[in-house]
């Protein structure tokens, strides 16, 4: 069902259905979040029951807004999600996502016109429309957090591919026959750059390096301690975090070569930690790329956690 643009004074249903957290909120034309909630996803219970809880959501953000009722809804979901089909083709995150319905599901479950976009593209449209990519006509966004996703604006428009799938640029082969990704590849740029293998790498180096204060008590070293470390003067993890700026900068240039984009947009969880990394990411990344593209900025996501719920807003407005 293709929705009609809403204008004027209307207001768009927002989604961002994630794997730990789902959220709902109502927003206007210029970009401005008039209610929001989030619950935890119940990323176990199947999808029909994911479905009861999106639409218990909506409603529960409708009833909290005094505004009045959306005429469309923007769906933001972890892929991969045929949104050329409406339907989600295997989403590890949410049991049960296979080769089901879920655009259609959703509109039935809402009452409203659905569109449904793959996260990374829609945190993309949020960052074009509404935050640091604004007034840009070719970008590209990277989410670095639990994995690395992303999304490609080239000529004023969102690239999507055939599918819809497009700058899935977490799986992008980063090194032959190297650690094992999720995606059941070897040596994907998300099995060496994201915050899960960031956190992974100073685990194993923690254990070989007594002096430092990471890992001690036998604790997870997570993504934050190592940054906490670094910034107290552990010499180890000063090394991780300027290793892991290192490689994000490596794969930051071949999107460069790939997309020649005005500008490069990083969000997700380590981008708080934009200002220690830019320098390093900035230095790979000329290190690496052809001096034609060496100009291109790196620069920190402007709407944090909600890129991608106002890109799912922008798609229900048909402003992308
Ligand atoms: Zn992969």
């Amino acid at each position: 069902m293709a929705p009609q643009p809403v204008t004027g004074s209307s207001v768009a249903l927002a989604i961002d259905l994630g794997g730990t957290q789902l959220r709902a909120a109502l927003v206007d034309a210029s970009g401005s979040i008039l209610c929001k909630l989030s619950r935890p996803t119940l990323a176990d219970a199947g999808p029909a029951k994911l479905v009861e809880q999106i639409a218990a959501l909506a409603g529960a953000v409708i009833g909290e807004s005094r505004s009045r009722p959306p005429r469309a809804a923007g769906i933001s979901s972890p892929g991969p999600i045929d949104t050329i089909a409406g339907v989600a083709l295997g989403i590890p995150t949410l049991r049960g996502f296979h080769d089901f319905p879920l655009r259609t599901a959703l509109a039935e479950a809402l009452a409203l016109p659905v569109v449904l976009e793959n996260d990374g593209i829609a945190a993309a449209i949020g960052e074009w429309r509404f935050g640091a990519g604004r007034g840009f006509a070719d970008l590209v966004y990277v989410t670095v957090s639990t994995g690395i996703g992303g999304g490609v604006i080239a000529g004023n428009r969102v690239l999507r591919g055939r599918r819809g799938m497009a700058a899935h640029v977490g799986h992008m082969s980063f090194m032959a026959g190297g650690e094992h990704c999720f995606c059941g590849n070897r040596g994907c740029f998300e099995a060496y750059a994201s915050g899960s293998a960031f956190a992974a790498r100073a685990a194993r180096e923690a254990a070989v390096h007594p002096s430092t204060r990471l890992g001690r008590g036998g604790a997870p070293v997570s993504a934050p301690e190592v940054f906490a470390a670094a910034a107290a003067g552990d010499d180890l993890a000063a090394r991780l975090v300027a290793e892991e700026a290192r490689l994000l900068g490596l794969g930051f240039a071949s999107l460069l070569h790939l997309y020649d984009p005005q500008l490069i947009i990083v969000g997700g969880g380590l981008s708080q930690q934009f200002h220690v990394l830019e320098a390093g990411i900035a230095a790979a990344m000329r290190g690496a790329a052809m001096p034609a593209f060496r100009d291109t900025p790196v620069v920190k996501a402007a709407l944090g956690v909600d890129s991608g719920l106002l890109g799912a807003a922008a798609l229900a407005f048909g402003n992308y």
